[in-house]
């Protein structure tokens, strides 16, 4: 069987959480991010990157071509303080926590068309997708890696009407999406023959 989607699983990513608490953020400068095996801690596969106020200039040979690219990062404030650091996907300037090395270039998850594992996950992309809309429609800060949302405010001027339809609407893709998740990580672990422990 052809696969017409990759696998996260497979590939080599870029996390902006990861980065921002290994200081790459912080100031700037240049240096290598490198990824390595497990238990041995090998190093496998690194890049150059050049941080300058909110440019990542990423640098690596793939495929025997180089590449030299600019990732913007941004930041949005979090609950408690601080700030959280994100990536612009450079190809879609979408913004998101990982990029993902593939075909030689780091974009977002959508970008590569990837799934979490290699049983489609269609339903669960457009759950999250009209989740999404709405979220943006009422302003909400949310976290996007993680799902999680908070501030659940009106925004000023829209009817009380218009905003519990959409927040019951929201809440609805919320569940649906929840549900395509755990069936999507129950088929990973049958295909790995595989038992979650509290089945
Ligand atoms: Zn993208």
């Amino acid at each position: 069987m052809e696969k017409t989607h990759g696998q996260i699983e497979d590939c080599l990513s870029l996390d902006s959480r990861v980065m921002a608490r290994y200081k790459v953020f912080d100031g700037g400068g240049s240096n290598s991010w490198a990824w390595r095996k497990g238990k041995s801690q090998e190093v496998f596969s690194s890049i150059t990157y050049h941080y300058d106020n909110g440019g990542l200039v990423l640098s690596y040979t793939c495929n025997e071509q180089q590449h030299r690219y600019l990732v913007d990062v941004v930041t949005t404030p979090c609950n408690y303080g601080g700030k959280r650091y994100w990536f612009n996907c450079p190809k879609c300037s979408k913004r998101v926590a990982k990029l993902y090395l593939r075909n030689s270039m780091f974009f977002c998850r959508t970008c590569h068309k990837l799934n979490y594992s290699t049983q489609q996950s269609c339903k669960l992309e457009s759950t999250r997708v009209g989740m999404y809309k709405i979220r943006n429609k009422l302003n909400w800060q949310y976290d996007t890696a993680f799902m999680k949302s908070w501030h659940k405010l009106k925004p000023k001027g829209m009817h009380h009407s218009t905003y519990n339809r959409l927040v019951q609407r929201h809440d609805e893709l919320e569940r649906k999406s929840e549900q395509y998740c755990i069936a999507n990580f129950h088929a990973f672990m049958n295909r790995h023959g595989l038992k979650p422990s509290w089945d």
